[in-house]
């Protein structure tokens, strides 16, 4: 009997799933995950990033079964080992047509390119959708046929473009049964292994109470975050102390909730100019991945704009080690790193501040904390990391002007002004009162460190670096 296959990667869910849709269609449907764990090496996936999927992957397996889907679980090297796999699956499960939904950075483009190439030698039907996306990458143009390098026209053509379905895509149960799970573990397939004997990373158990998994979860966060909290979300979103943002990133990146699902919910609400303000930050998400799209190179550690190669960046290894541990001396810069040690989550207005400050007052290569950030998000996303980090640097599209340099301490008062942010995370400055708490200039050395850098030094030092551009 024939089967149909759909291979899951960032798309953890059974809800809306337009790959699983399709391959469902065409009838007994197999799931597919295959793990790679030297390559989650080779992309710093952080550790609480992974045991986030695994505990998804574990959701998932469950919810298909109840569809009658078994999910196959196998364990290769990299992707290089991937085509492979599908080789074996294909062959030992008389698959007849594969589906997935497609993923934008360059080797996870080049991976699927492969594949694609081998159903087509075998004479399998394959078929790629664009489901991370609102609107397929390629099809939002300006009107010299060109890809947008700007963010605002880009999301004015996004939202003129857009056609959006009422309702979720849904399975329901089979007509014709998939060959069950053991049956299929029978056949040897390459690299098959239960989830379980995957080689995760250790887990710590606070991981998941903090981020529950599973569909339920996530959906019963936007249903919140929409009835609530949306309303205001323009007006609250800047401010870390304050619960403003929908904090559904991780759950958005490891596709456990659609992204049509997010923005339907919004347009659902009817709650004035947070929805609206809101879905332009899900367009900012669509805008760096068909930028990934467009310019791959990108996705090789270079910089978008082509006439930043040669600023000076520095490489002084001290200073990046109080960065990333959160002993710079400037208290929101150590609060909110140590947000995202301790949490492995950082709020946007404060990857924002972090961010510049490390590749301009620090004058340090933007490269590295992009690639601290993957190794410590539970949400991080190479095209959106990738995009803000060279927003910061001045580097990217959109990018901030470069004499544009946000002061962390102006920041920090403006948008923590009573100091909660901070004293949450950096416990030691909590007796202070709510002006000093930003720069505590009068503390001992072995109270609070004193800062690494003079600021005013710092932002005159990156103008004259970038002038030289
Ligand atoms: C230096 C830097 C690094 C970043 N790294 C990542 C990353 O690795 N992964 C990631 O998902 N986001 C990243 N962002 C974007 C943004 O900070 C997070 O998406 C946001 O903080 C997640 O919180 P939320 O779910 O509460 O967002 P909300 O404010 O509720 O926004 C809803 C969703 O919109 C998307 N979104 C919001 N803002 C942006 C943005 N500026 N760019 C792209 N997508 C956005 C996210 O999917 C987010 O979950 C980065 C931003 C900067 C400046």
């Amino acid at each position: 009997m024939s089967n149909s296959l759909c291979w899951f990667r960032s798309d953890l869910r059974v809800r809306d799933n337009m790959a699983l849709e399709a391959a469902f269609a065409i009838g007994p449907t197999v799931g597919l995950y295959i793990a790679t764990p030297k390559q989650w090496q080779k992309h710093d996936d952080a550790l609480i990033k992974l045991d986030f999927w695994r505990r998804n992957l574990l959701e998932l397996e469950s919810s298909l079964a109840k569809l009658g889907i078994p999910l196959v679980i196998c364990q290769v090297a990299d992707y290089a080992a991937v085509p492979a796999v599908i080789k074996d699956i294909i062959e030992k499960l008389e698959i007849t047509a594969l589906a997935f939904n497609a993923e934008y950075p360059l080797y996870e483009a080049r991976r699927d390119e492969e594949v694609s190439m081998l159903c087509q030698a075998l004479g399998v039907e394959v078929e790629a959708f664009h489901d991370q996306v609102l609107l397929q990458p390629g099809s939002i143009l300006n009107n010299s046929g060109e890809p947008f390098k700007v963010f605002t026209p880009f999301s004015k053509k996004c939202r003129a473009n857009l056609y959006m379905p009422d309702t979720a895509g849904t399975v329901s149960a089979p007509k014709l049964a998939a060959p069950a799970l053991s049956a299929i573990t029978k056949l040897s397939i390459a690299g098959q292994c239960p989830l379980k004997d995957v080689d995760w990373p250790q887990a710590d158990p606070v991981w998941a109470d903090r981020w529950p998994a599973g569909e339920a979860h996530a959906q019963k966060l936007l249903k919140e975050f929409s009835a609530a909290r949306i309303r205001d979300y323009k007006k609250n979103r800047d401010f870390p102390a304050v619960t403003g943002t929908s904090s559904l990133s991780p759950w958005i990146n490891a596709g456990v909730v659609s992204i049509r699902d997010c923005w339907r919910q919004a347009t659902a609400s009817h709650q004035g100019e947070g929805p609206e303000t809101w879905k332009n930050e899900l367009l900012w998400r669509e805008f760096y991945r068909h930028i990934f799209f467009h310019y791959p190179h990108v996705s090789k550690k270079q910089p978008f704009k082509n006439n930043v190669g040669h600023v000076p960046w520095r490489h002084d290894e001290n200073e990046f080690k109080l960065w990333c541990e959160g002993r710079t001396g400037i208290p929101i810069i150590d609060a909110a790193m140590r947000q995202l040690l301790e949490t492995g989550w950082m709020h946007n207005r404060l990857r924002m501040i972090t961010a510049m400050f490390l590749s301009k007052h620090l004058m340090i290569d933007w490269r590295l904390g992009e690639q601290w950030f993957m190794q410590n998000l539970i949400d991080g996303d190479f095209s959106a990391n990738n995009g803000g980090w060279q927003w910061s640097a001045s580097t990217g599209t959109d990018a901030v002007p470069y004499f544009r340099i946000f002061n962390p301490v102006t920041q920090s008062r403006r948008f923590d002004e009573a100091g909660d942010f901070i004293r949450h995370f950096v416990p030691e400055l909590e007796e202070l009162d709510n002006k000093s708490i930003h720069e505590p200039g009068l503390l001992k050395p072995e109270q609070y460190p004193v800062p690494i850098i003079d600021l005013k030094f710092g932002r005159e030092r990156a103008l004259a670096a970038f002038k030289q551009q």
